[in-house]
């Protein structure tokens, strides 16, 4: 496995181009822990583009009342796409992603796709949002980290950087890591614990220090399977049940029928405390 080293020494495998008019709001994060040093040991690259440097007039403006009245403004066309000229001329092009909360949502399947894409650029909107162009015209796609709206694109751009940067080898300490998470196979991941085994009175399940890795692996893969049907029922019409997981879904049910709860509470180490949610 690669080290990453202070002295960068590979060319980076993914370069985020940022299209900010806040490029100083990503100053802590890319200098700190795992970005900082995926940036340091040359994994990774981020460069920054204002388009206030495009903005039009004397005041360099990049904003405009929306056609049609309506509160606030709305971001202009021209000095995105000068942004997005000039750091195409300085370095190449790259996939321009237009970060709103209209866009796809994001999730581990799109952030694998990205870490396969050399060069991104996240354009990050501010105030009502963008002329329609920025997205329709000069983008190349449109993405969401979620349902709810934020002052502006750049803690979403944050997100798709930390999430793709995981991803890209060498920058996780485990090569396997990421291999192992929750939505890698469209579940979510086992639960875990470490030391002490008992803690307030809630011990750690006893297989887990069983030494069997056989049981071990297959019990955490129940885990997996049953704390997504009770979290995340949604991810299962995605990656259907395979026989095994259709049997352990039987059990628990079954389990829970003879317990008399609605929620399938059970308590021995082969079966987990489902989580009340
Ligand atoms: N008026 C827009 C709307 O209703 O769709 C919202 C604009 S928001 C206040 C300003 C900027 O924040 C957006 O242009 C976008 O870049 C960013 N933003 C806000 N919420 C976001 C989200 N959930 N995902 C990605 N970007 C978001």
């Amino acid at each position: 496995m690669r080290r990453v080293r202070n002295v960068p020494e590979f060319t980076p495998q993914v370069t985020f181009e940022l299209v900010t008019l806040f490029p100083e709001m990503f100053d802590g994060l890319l200098t700190a822990s795992l970005l900082g040093k995926a940036i340091a040991g040359g994994l990774l690259a981020v460069e920054r583009t204002n388009p206030r440097d495009f903005g039009l007039g004397r005041h360099r403006s990049v904003d405009d009342t929306p056609y049609g009245g309506g509160p606030g403004m709305i971001l202009r066309a021209e000095p995105m796409a000068a942004a997005l000229d000039a750091l195409t001329t300085a370095r190449g092009p790259a996939h321009k992603i237009l970060l709103t909360p209209q866009g796809r949502l994001l999730d581990q399947a799109k952030v694998r796709e990205l870490a396969a894409r050399p060069r991104i650029a996240l354009v990050c909107g501010r105030y009502e949002g963008f002329d329609d162009r920025v997205g329709s015209v000069l983008c190349d796609e449109e993405l969401s980290i979620g349902d709810y709206v934020m002052a502006g694109g750049e803690l979403a751009a944050a997100v798709v950087i930390e999430a793709v940067a995981r991803l890209i080898p060498g920058v996780l300490g485990c090569g396997l890591s990421a291999e192992d998470e929750s939505f890698s196979n469209g579940r979510l991941e086992y639960p875990q614990w470490t030391r002490p085994a008992e803690f307030q009175g809630h011990t750690v399940p006893a297989v887990l220090s069983s030494g069997d890795h056989a049981v071990v692996a297959r019990w955490r893969r129940r885990e997996s399977f049953l704390r997504t049907v009770q979290r995340r029922p949604d991810l299962l019409l995605k990656v259907p049940p395979t026989p095994e997981e259709a049997r352990w879904h039987s059990e628990w049910l079954s389990q829970a029928q003879i317990q008399g709860t609605n929620d399938a509470e059970a308590s021995d180490d082969s079966v987990s405390a489902p989580q009340k949610r």
